[in-house]
């Protein structure tokens, strides 16, 4: 018998995200961000749950040529662009749009002749200050680009900082807006502008953020960009990992639990031995009290999370005994809450769930 642990990844509550996506831009075309094996989700999978987006947007070359060869025909985008030449010819054998963020690449594609003309993002640092061209400098990397005759259609694309927190006090996405209109003045092309978070501001900032293609990624995998939680986003978790307790003990006050003794008892209670560590993705750094089902009940974990397993509280769980189900997060227990008690976000867990863990689907 494998191992009890398992991520169950939800279709249907892709498709869902993807249509809360749409709806909060209605004229906007959508690129499903499936980078990272799609927020670990599998890209097979980010296939059926995303057939319906306008395209699919990652980093990996590998995985770009692999939607091509699994049928994918719709446009896909390499959000970093091109690393190398032969990189270059991929795209152009494969149909792959990639992004232009600083003059290395723009010389490299000059200096690559192509069989077939590329479509290109041009990047502009609005104020991430991460990829891309400054405003001021933006319109010559257009016309440099512009020049280069395998180069066909060209978006304009920028990347927001703080899209989760409309009033940001350093860089406020309507800063980052008027940057981007600055750069972009006269430029023709279609513009690329909103991620998750970002698409969450366009029923508010109508008019002011406009985007012909949005680029939505966690909010499709059911997490929140941050701001609200994803329940009040109306989205829906596309993964839940789950595990079964293999051992429990019965602990007196002054016993303490697992390595480093870091859980102490304070009086005579029932633990749960959960078959899931952090070899299996789940965080380390989990302190004690972060949030965990037992047969459906939240409790908490106790003590340190080892290579292969944790410790949870038993109390009031009358019915847990080996076997039960444990849920890490998902369906009944947000892959936020758990983030946000291991001190990261969302995104982290789901694309850090281990090969060894078998994948399932509903
Ligand atoms: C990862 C990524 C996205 C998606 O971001 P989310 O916060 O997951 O929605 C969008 N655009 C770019 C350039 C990215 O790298």
């Amino acid at each position: 018998m494998p191992r009890p642990i398992a991520a169950t990844v939800h279709i249907a509550a892709m498709r869902h995200n993807l249509a809360r996506a749409r709806a909060c831009a209605p004229g906007s075309k959508a690129w499903a961000v499936v980078k990272a094996n799609a927020y670990g989700h599998g890209l097979q999978r980010a296939l059926r749950g995303f057939a319906d987006a306008d395209g699919l947007a990652l980093i990996e070359f590998d995985n770009a040529v692999r939607l091509r060869e699994m049928g994918w025909t719709k446009p896909v985008l390499l959000l970093e662009g091109w690393f190398d030449a032969a990189d270059l010819h991929a795209m152009a054998a494969h149909g792959l749009n990639g992004a232009a963020h600083c003059d290395e690449q723009i010389a490299l594609l000059e200096n690559t002749p192509l069989a077939r003309p590329i479509d290109v993002h041009l990047k502009m640092n609005t104020g991430m200050n991460r990829l891309g061209f400054k405003p001021e400098q933006f319109a010559a990397a257009y016309a440099r680009l512009r020049a280069i005759p395998h180069v066909r259609e060209i978006t304009l694309m920028t990347h927001f900082a703080n899209a989760d927190e409309a009033a940001h006090p350093c860089v406020p996405i309507r800063e980052q807006l008027r940057r981007f209109e600055l750069g972009a003045a006269g430029l023709p092309g279609p513009r690329s502008l909103a991620n998750s978070a970002g698409v969450f501001q366009m029923p508010a900032l109508q008019g002011e953020l406009v985007s012909d293609w949005i680029r939505p990624g966690i909010m499709l995998y059911g997490g929140t960009p941050g701001g609200r939680s994803a329940e009040e986003y109306g989205l829906l978790p596309a993964m839940t990992l789950t595990s079964e307790l293999i051992g429990i003990q019965r602990i007196e006050a002054g016993d303490f639990v697992g390595y480093g003794s870091r859980f102490e008892a304070d009086r005579a209670m029932r633990i749960g031995v959960v078959a899931c560590g952090y070899a299996d993705g789940y965080p380390r750094h989990a302190p004690t009290g972060t949030p965990v089902l037992v047969d459906g009940v939240r409790t908490r974990t106790v003590g340190r999370v080892s290579m292969d397993m944790m410790a949870v509280d038993l109390t009031g769980i009358d019915s847990a005994r080996v076997g039960s189900r444990v849920v890490l997060w998902g369906q009944g227990l947000p892959i936020d809450d758990v983030a946000a008690s291991a001190g990261t976000i969302g995104y982290e867990l789901m694309c850090a769930v281990a090969p060894r863990v078998r994948i399932l689907e509903d």
